[in-house]
């Protein structure tokens, strides 16, 4: 644990539910943890004990991505951990594929004739979900690797494995449903008898749906609110221009108006208190990698791929290398959005930052 997390509360400790069970957070609501793949490997869904339309069941927030290794878990989940219920709803967080990769799997595998088990996200998540799941964008393909190539990444075999990452989004979220049912900021469902806020972010995703109880003063986060890791800000090759960095902190201090108390229920790590420290530790975060952003682009014009071992000490895989990319680009347009930095054009066709002195 670093000095940042000890800052925090972990009401639960190291206590985790053991893949394909589930673990109670308070009456109602349990904890489901499954394998991810990647450097970050893990993701936390969320079970709340539910009432639809008279039915007694369950609805989750999230669903991992797709692959047989979770349907088998989910299998078992079903089979234990369901009280005998059905799947009344499936509620996503936002379109990135560990958080809507199985949605379609669980909304099928759960609707009947009568009870359409459907997907509850917002309206650009849905769209964006389902342009990349039907061909490429944002993840690989040869848009994105002339857009790192452009940022300055010019390592042939990178780019090439980027080029070649073509069907990346379509392998983790093969589909999505047909129909959805839209969540909106400041929208209320009732779950479980209860009241849940919708709270949207920006920054991350596209329109990144959270969601508050009062009654309980719990955070559904997703990836708006995690204790460790710091939530990924990027600019991707779909939005070139894009400056997500204080769309991002804008949408932290929304959850301000919060208790200071609320328990956090994060896609990855542990369930926290701190929520009003951990803002401060966000934006202190960012504020440090501007700082250093700055005075690099003073000594000389730079590229996204100069700042990139300034902001990332450690050694990066491919998948890391990307979102470091689209991380150090987001550094760079914040500033340039504030014209601390100028961009230009260099002859080798790559963008580069200036401090405007
Ligand atoms: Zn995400």
């Amino acid at each position: 644990m670093n000095e940042l997390e000890r800052q925090l509360h972990y009401p639960l400790g190291d206590t985790l539910p053991a893949f394909g069970t589930t673990l109670e957070v308070v009456p109602g609501i349990r904890w489901i943890r499954m394998a991810l793949p990647f450097a970050l490997d893990h993701i936390n869904l969320w079970l709340l004990r539910d009432e639809l339309d008279g039915r007694q069941g369950w609805s989750v927030v999230d669903c991992c991505i797709s692959r047989d290794e979770a349907k088998v878990q989910w299998e078992q989940i079903f089979a234990n951990e369901l009280e005998g219920l059905p799947l009344l709803r499936v509620i996503v967080t936002h379109m990135h594929p560990d958080h809507i990769g199985l949605a379609d799997w669980l909304c099928e595998h759960w609707s009947t004739p009568e009870h359409p088990c459907r997907l509850w996200i917002s309206a650009t998540d849905y769209h964006l979900a389902r342009v990349n799941s039907a061909g490429t964008s944002g993840f690989g393909g040869d848009s994105s690797a002339l857009f790192f190539a452009s940022h300055g990444l010019r390592d042939p075999y990178s780019i090439e494995k980027i080029r070649a990452r073509a069907s990346y989004y379509p392998t983790l979220v093969p589909g999505v449903p047909r129909e959805f049912r839209r969540l909106m900021d400041s929208d209320t469902l009732t779950i479980g008898g209860r009241s849940w806020r919708c709270i949207s972010g920006y920054g991350h995703a596209p329109e990144h749906i959270a969601l508050y109880c009062d009654e309980l003063q719990l955070l559904i986060g997703g990836d708006m609110m995690l204790p460790r890791i710091s939530t990924n800000v990027s600019v991707f090759d779909l939005e070139p221009e894009a400056n997500p960095l204080p769309l991002f902190l804008k949408s932290i201090d929304k959850f301000l108006a919060l208790p200071a108390d609320t328990l956090t229920l994060p896609s990855h790590g542990k369930p926290f208190k701190g929520l009003h420290r951990r803002i401060s530790q966000l934006h202190e975060h960012h504020r440090e990698r501007l700082v250093v952003v700055l005075p690099a682009c003073t000594e000389k014009p730079c590229s996204a791929a100069d700042v990139l071992p300034i902001l990332f000490k450690r050694p990066l895989d491919l998948h890391q290398t990307t979102f470091a990319m689209g991380e150090a680009i987001a550094h760079l347009h914040a500033l340039w959005f504030e014209d601390q930095l100028r961009r230009s054009l260099d002859a080798s066709g790559t963008y580069r930052f200036t401090a405007v002195t």
